[in-house]
């Protein structure tokens, strides 16, 4: 049986900002009031993905309403990791924002480097302390030790992105680990976020598929950190 509810927040949205992508965040936040949507999280590609923005797109994020159209706007990133302890992003900037995803592309400067090494990098993140989300562990273009990556989310409440885009249209490949990953998260109590990763405005909050396999492994809803707005802010650190 499917939870009661569907996510109040959709941690994972790119806007045309990110080069490859093809709604504004106006448009993106009627799509979510109108889908009753409370948050939606803007998480551009950061500046080393081929085409992503300038690291001023960060700097000029507070120039975005808190609310837009209704909706609670998280000023985010999807930030490469680049290595041990490495964004592309500097410090300073990841500082100013409400929610930093990292994660693996191809061209960014880390191509896969082997089970082992890519998992040190990721568990490097982890410790990071304004990284809240691991994008997409699943990707089978890195291959990572899951059990190592979901043990260290229990450890560092460090969230395991379930991304619903990966079992349809992005990564091809995905689905298996991402089950094995689901699998893990629910034994061990991990914590883990949902996203679309809509690359355009009628796909936020599009999270059927992720949610059958969440569902259907067991993972509790208290364990989905995006679960109402109010949690997604208790789980970000953004309660005043
Ligand atoms: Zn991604
Ligand atoms: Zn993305």
């Amino acid at each position: 049986m499917l939870y009661p509810f569907s996510p109040q927040a959709d941690l994972h949205v790119h806007t045309i900002a990110s080069g490859h992508a093809y709604s504004t965040i106006s448009e993106i936040a009627q799509e979510a009031t109108r889908k009753g949507l409370k948050a939606v999280g803007m998480t551009d590609h950061g500046p080393g993905l081929p085409g992503g923005p300038h690291p001023y797109h960060f700097a000029a994020l507070r120039f975005v309403p808190e609310y837009l159209h209704g909706v609670r706007v998280l000023r985010g990133i999807e930030a490469n990791i680049l290595g041990i302890g490495q964004l592309d992003l500097d410090e300073g900037l990841l500082d100013r924002l409400d929610l930093v995803m990292a994660g693996f592309h191809e061209e960014c400067g880390f191509d896969n480097r082997g089970r082992d090494e890519n998992t040190r990098a990721v568990l490097s993140m982890m410790d990071h302390p304004k990284v809240k989300v691991i994008a997409h562990p699943g990707n089978p273009n890195f291959p990572l030790d899951y059990l190592a990556v979901v043990r260290k989310g229990v450890a560092t409440a460090t969230a395991l992105e379930i991304n619903n885009s990966s079992f349809y249209i992005s990564r091809k490949g995905s689905a298996g680990n991402c089950q094995e990953i689901i699998r893990l998260c629910a034994e061990l109590g991990a914590p883990v976020t949902v996203g679309s990763d809509a690359h355009i405005a009628q796909g936020v909050g599009e999270f059927d598929d992720a949610l059958r396999k969440l569902t259907e492994a067991g993972v509790k809803w208290e364990q989905v950190m995006n679960r109402t707005l109010e949690s997604t802010l208790e789980f970000l650190g953004l309660t005043k």
